[in-house]
């Protein structure tokens, strides 16, 4: 596994995310061997869709990539925590493992808030790894909220 290579990945997603007015998160799901099936960032403005997360994207995207509607061997990178709902999704769609970035003490669903993955309603369980590239992810994101406050 290449965290950083596929965290870079991620980064690159949700640049595009901001430069496109749109918060600042990416995600990209990766098969077992290392292949990227499909990449996302927010565009909840683009779609006028409240569900249009960088996971869900990266998700949908490797799904019609497969042909499937599961990614079971499939790892998630994405530069923050992911909210409940989109925890769910990935639970929902046998993801392996789970990268993210920062961690979201107040939208965060996975360690933070619900912890989604220790619900009982919750029949998968991804192996999760967080912190990675969090500064740069933090800083993103706080670059962003700061320029929308001025
Ligand atoms: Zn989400």
């Amino acid at each position: 596994m290449d965290a950083n290579k596929f965290m870079a990945l991620a980064f690159e997603q949700a640049n595009a995310a901001e430069k496109a007015g749109e918060v600042p998160i990416g995600a990209v799901v990766v098969d077992a061997r290392g292949r990227v099936l499909g990449l996302g960032h927010n565009r909840n403005r683009e779609r006028l869709d409240p569900t249009a997360h960088a996971e869900i994207e990266a998700i949908r995207a490797a799904c019609q990539n497969l042909g499937q509607a599961r990614l079971d061997g499939c790892d998630l990178y994405v530069t923050l925590e992911p909210c409940p709902m989109c925890a769910q999704a990935i639970a929902f769609a046998q993801i392996r493992r789970l990268v993210f970035g920062a961690y979201d003490p107040k939208g965060g669903g996975v360690e933070h808030g619900p912890r989604i993955f220790n619900q009982s309603s919750c029949h998968h369980q991804p192996e999760v790894i967080g912190g990675i590239g969090e500064t740069e992810a933090g800083s993103l994101l706080r670059a962003f909220f700061q320029a929308r406050r001025d």
